[in-house]
């Protein structure tokens, strides 16, 4: 494909001209919190509560969510001989996003293979290359039984504050549910998507009918069940979404299919690209799942996504693919034409030739024309989460479902008995809110708790110009903590689990050398937080969070980079940089920038 500059210059306009329709002076703070609206919305509705009496025992580890970063972690210390780990964690099992996002239709994104964490440990086989979330929250429970997590797992339960006591050198974490104990060590897996936030619609608590978060999915009032049996009680009712990111995107097909009426409210379109998923066949899993495969494929998807030049794709998905084109572009030109500018020239050449196959494809597949031109996506692909499907458009040619395109203005506001967007009222039985999950803000706002550190110091203070730490992972001042996310480590977005498995191998090997040597803390040394912020403030964070992208969380709703939030990027050199420097750190068995006492 071809794209004259003539076109090209045409394309940016329209791009620019799309998000200026789009950007909003509120930013984040057009959101706000389920519970602030309704109690109910926040409510577990998928485990009972049990009643259980508060503890005040003593652990060596306690981590703070039950995800995948809480289960990695604690799988990794039980493997370095750590056994009392207590994992608190708000949902009524393990699991953190899969444990809530049970919506139709949820499956992961990312190649199951290299997704889904401690495959080769666990012996599971995914049944596909993008497994349903069924499957995986099967698994976090399979992680949670193999390695003994739920002995003292403490399931419904928020943790209200955790404070280091210089005393008795341990930490004390108090929780909703009256528990006072202690741990040598903590971990904070809070997750970056587990807040779920609803728009600021005027008028929302007015609805008198029914509605939900797609993270609280109401299969009562729907029918159906997480495995995909049909929601069989939609079939007399009118049903509205609000919002086409990834995961309206995922189950936009199952309500089209069986609602009486399906009206999805459109402000930014989705870019769709192809899934082309299958299952992942015995005879071939076992002739690749020889000794540590996990990790080569772990790290070919890495080296597929950054600079040189692989020799061969394994997990071959849009992320590889958008990677490859790239290259390709770049190896197109001649060697004394590899300037940064020229570079980024092939980048936005490669995004381009993507962009249309994207927005042809929509043509191809959804018969109205007018629905089509809506449903067409107005920026470079990695603006917003890039999604992949193979039923979301195809759902727009079912006789229920009727897109409802606001131009990039939103709902406009909602009624006792519906919704009205661009000056029309639509009265329907249910509205599904698809709004997402809080992301821009401030960390201990997410958490729910404030870490408060040696001399009282709150960890919201320290980072109250940005986050300051060492590897992502530790805080000066704050000793025998560790906080696994992405930010200032390799920040792989197209693979979070990843980010997070190899934190916890960097948690066991430095507990297990205080254990093996007798210390009783460990922490960052001021010079060495301050040495790796310096690195990450160098990485010029060009492709995301631009503020030419349209507005969404990738760019801070529009507003790019601020001073503060620069301090949330990766390792300058990318994902493959950082992973090859915290594995010579951990083998090096120095720990150097740590203080041990
Ligand atoms: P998102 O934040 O991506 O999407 C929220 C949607 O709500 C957007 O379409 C947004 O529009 C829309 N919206 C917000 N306010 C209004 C309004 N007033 N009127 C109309 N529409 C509105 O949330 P998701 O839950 O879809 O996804 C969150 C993240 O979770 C993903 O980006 C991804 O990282 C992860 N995820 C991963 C999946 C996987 O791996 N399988 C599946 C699902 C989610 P606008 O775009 O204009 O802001």
């Amino acid at each position: 494909m071809t794209i004259t500059a003539e076109e090209k210059a045409a394309i940016r306009k329209r791009y620019l001209a799309e998000r200026d329709k789009r950007l909003r002076a509120d930013g984040n703070a057009q959101y706000q919190r389920l519970e602030d609206k309704f109690e109910t919305f926040a409510t577990d509705p998928y485990t009972p509560h049990a009643a259980r009496e508060p503890v005040t025992d003593h652990v060596t580890f306690a981590f703070i969510g039950g995800g995948f970063a809480g289960l990695v972690t604690g799988a990794r210390l039980a493997e370095a001989g750590i056994r009392d780990v207590r994992i608190v964690e708000k949902g009524g099992d393990f699991g953190g996003t899969w444990y809530w996002n049970r919506y139709p239709g949820a499956q992961c994104d990312t190649a199951s293979m290299i997704y889904m964490p401690l495959l080769e440990e666990t012996g599971h086989m995914p049944s596909e290359k993008y497994a349903h979330a069924p499957e995986i929250r099967t698994h976090c429970a399979r992680i949670g039984k193999q390695f003994g997590l739920y002995d003292k797992a403490l399931f419904h339960t928020e943790v209200t504050a955790l404070g280091w006591d210089e005393t008795a050198k341990r930490w004390t974490v108090r929780t909703n549910r009256g528990d006072a104990f202690t741990a040598k060590y903590v971990g904070m897996g809070t997750g970056p998507l587990h807040v779920a936030k609803l728009p600021g619609i005027d008028g929302i608590e007015t609805f008198e009918g029914k509605s939900f978060h797609t993270s609280r999915w109401d299969y009562d009032y729907t029918g159906g069940s997480p495995d995909g049996a049909p929601l069989d009680r939609l079939a007399d009712k009118r049903v509205a979404i609000i919002g086409t990111g990834a995961t309206s995107v995922q189950c936009v097909p199952h309500l089209a299919k069986a609602a009486k009426e399906l009206l999805v409210f459109q402000r930014t379109p989705s870019s769709i690209d192809v899934r082309n998923n299958r299952p992942i066949e015995p005879d071939w899993f076992e002739s690749i799942a020889t000794p540590g495969w996990q990790k080569r494929w772990l790290d070919n998807f890495v080296e597929n996504q950054s600079q040189g030049m692989p020799t061969e794709d394994l997990v071959m998905d849009g992320w590889t693919e958008l990677s490859r084109r790239i290259r390709e572009k770049v190896m197109a030109m001649p060697p004394t034409e590899w300037t940064p500018d020229n570079i980024m020239l092939a980048f936005e050449d490669a995004d381009f030739e993507k962009m249309e196959e994207i927005r042809a494809r929509v043509d191809a597949i959804v018969t109205d024309e007018d629905t089509a031109q809506k449903l067409k996506a107005w920026y470079r692909q990695l603006c917003k989460r890039p999604c992949f499907h193979d039923a979301y458009l195809q759902a727009f040619n079912e006789p229920a479902a009727r897109l409802i395109d606001t131009d990039g203005k939103g709902v406009e506001r909602i009624t006792q008995t519906g919704l009205v967007a661009q000056g029309t009222a639509y009265e329907v039985d249910c509205i599904i809110y698809a709004s997402g999950f809080e992301v821009g803000s401030d960390y201990a706002a997410r958490a729910g708790f404030d870490l408060t550190g040696r001399g009282g110091r709150k960890l919201s203070a320290h980072w109250q110009d940005g986050m300051r730490t060492l590897h992502g992972l530790q805080v000066s001042g704050f000793p025998n903590a560790f906080i696994v996310q992405p930010s200032q480590a390799a920040n792989l977005i197209s693979n979070v689990p990843h980010n997070i498995a190899d934190h916890a191998q960097t948690i066991a090997a430095i507990v297990a050398h205080m254990e093996a040597q007798g210390f009783a803390e460990a922490e960052p040394t001021p010079d060495a937080e301050a040495g790796w912020v310096e690195l990450i403030l160098t990485n010029s964070g060009m492709l995301i969070g631009s503020p030419d992208c349209t507005p969404g969380y990738y760019n801070n709703e529009g507003k790019g980079l601020t001073d503060k939030n620069r301090y949330s990027l990766g390792h300058p050199g990318g994902a493959k940089a950082f992973f090859s420097h915290i594995e010579s750190w951990r083998q090096s068995g120095r720990f150097e920038g740590l203080s041990f006492a």
